[in-house]
């Protein structure tokens, strides 16, 4: 199967309702014709800014809109993020992902604070990617020039749904920070969260908003929802694996060459679980040295926990900067 932009939303309803079996050796035939199986990039997020956001995104434990567990930390200085990036290099993380409670991106000095620590962590060697918030063109050149190797933002859900979800901004403008990072070579991050009280045309919707992007965005990450107290969606049902797996294979299927993150919520997952989840073509996961992702409402496995679950599946820690020379390859 080659690389396509132009999907109909009823053939990617049609891959995700494939036997489950049948789906999971489809997309795992796929992986091994776009990627190396037995590696899995393992990333670490440091929240460099905590909470205090003035957004209202539903299942956020940082809105400022809603009382939660979490504590505002103002930006963090330097040495800290890079002392955490050369801990998450020693034990095997090749990417460090920067994180702000921001609604968008303000030229000012805190923002030329986090351009030095782009610049910093890149020189450790490591993949830098930046959540942020919303980013013009010109900012988006400026993190180019510091070194940035990735900006995530997500879609997070449907387009239909997505104002169900988070009011304070538009969907419109989460495609055009993308189309502005694509104005630099910086890769793109974007993915969604399972468990929002979507329906499943929702998670096709959303499939078929990120595989008609051309190019498909490099990094894909499929999150859980970690309910939390205080957010609207504290009381969400669970999300069954056998959707994650569904969700991970159907993307694998038709983004063929993008990372596919399993992210958020993977500490509520068996190993074996795990397992499926890397078969249908999951090769990348989020890792910590102290036990969860953004904030503490996010659990995430440890790095000697995840270093015996690769052990124990016969997979390896991928080296960074290795999805370059495979686009270049392609
Ligand atoms: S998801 Fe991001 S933008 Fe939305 S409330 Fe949380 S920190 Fe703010």
């Amino acid at each position: 199967m080659g690389i396509r932009y132009d999907w109909q939303k009823e053939e990617i309803r049609a891959i995700y309702d494939t036997p489950f079996l049948e789906l999971i050796y489809q997309a795992a035939s796929v992986h091994r014709q776009y990627h190396n199986p037995k590696q899995i990039q393992v990333c670490k997020l440091i929240s460099i800014k905590t909470g205090a956001c003035p957004e209202d995104c539903s299942y956020c434990a940082q809105s400022s809109r809603y009382k939660t567990e979490v504590k505002p930390q103002a930006l963090l200085d330097k040495e800290t993020v890079v002392n955490i990036a050369q801990q998450a290099k020693n034990s095997g993380v090749s990417r460090v992902c920067m994180g702000a409670a921001w609604r968008e991106v303000r030229d000012n000095s805190q923002f030329d604070q986090v351009l030095d620590m782009v610049k910093e962590v890149t020189a450790l060697g490591l993949e830098v990617c930046c959540t942020l918030g919303m980013l013009t063109e010109n900012q988006a050149k400026r993190l180019e020039a510091a070194g940035l190797y990735a900006y995530n933002h997500n879609l997070d859900t449907s387009p239909e749904y997505y104002s169900t979800i988070i009011t304070t901004r538009t969907y419109s403008d989460r495609l055009n920070t993308i189309n502005n990072v694509r104005q630099t070579n910086v890769t793109v991050c974007s993915g969604g969260i399972l468990g929002l009280g979507e329906t499943v045309e929702d998670r096709v919707s959303m499939l078929h908003t990120l595989a008609n992007l051309d190019p498909h965005p490099e990094s894909v990450p499929i999150n859980i929802l970690s309910k939390v107290q205080g957010t609207p969606l504290e009381n969400q049902p669970d999300v069954p694996i056998w959707d994650v797996v569904r969700m991970i294979a159907t993307a694998r299927l038709i983004m063929p060459a993008s990372d596919v993150r399993l992210s958020a919520g993977r500490a509520k997952l068996s190993q074996v679980e795990q397992a499926l989840c890397f078969l249908a073509g999951a090769n990348s996961i989020f890792s910590s040295d102290d036990g969860h992702m953004l904030t503490v409402t996010t659990p995430c496995p440890g790095y000697d926990a995840d270093q015996e679950m690769l052990n124990l599946l016969g997979l390896e820690m991928r080296p960074p900067f290795v999805s370059q020379q495979k686009v270049a390859a392609l």
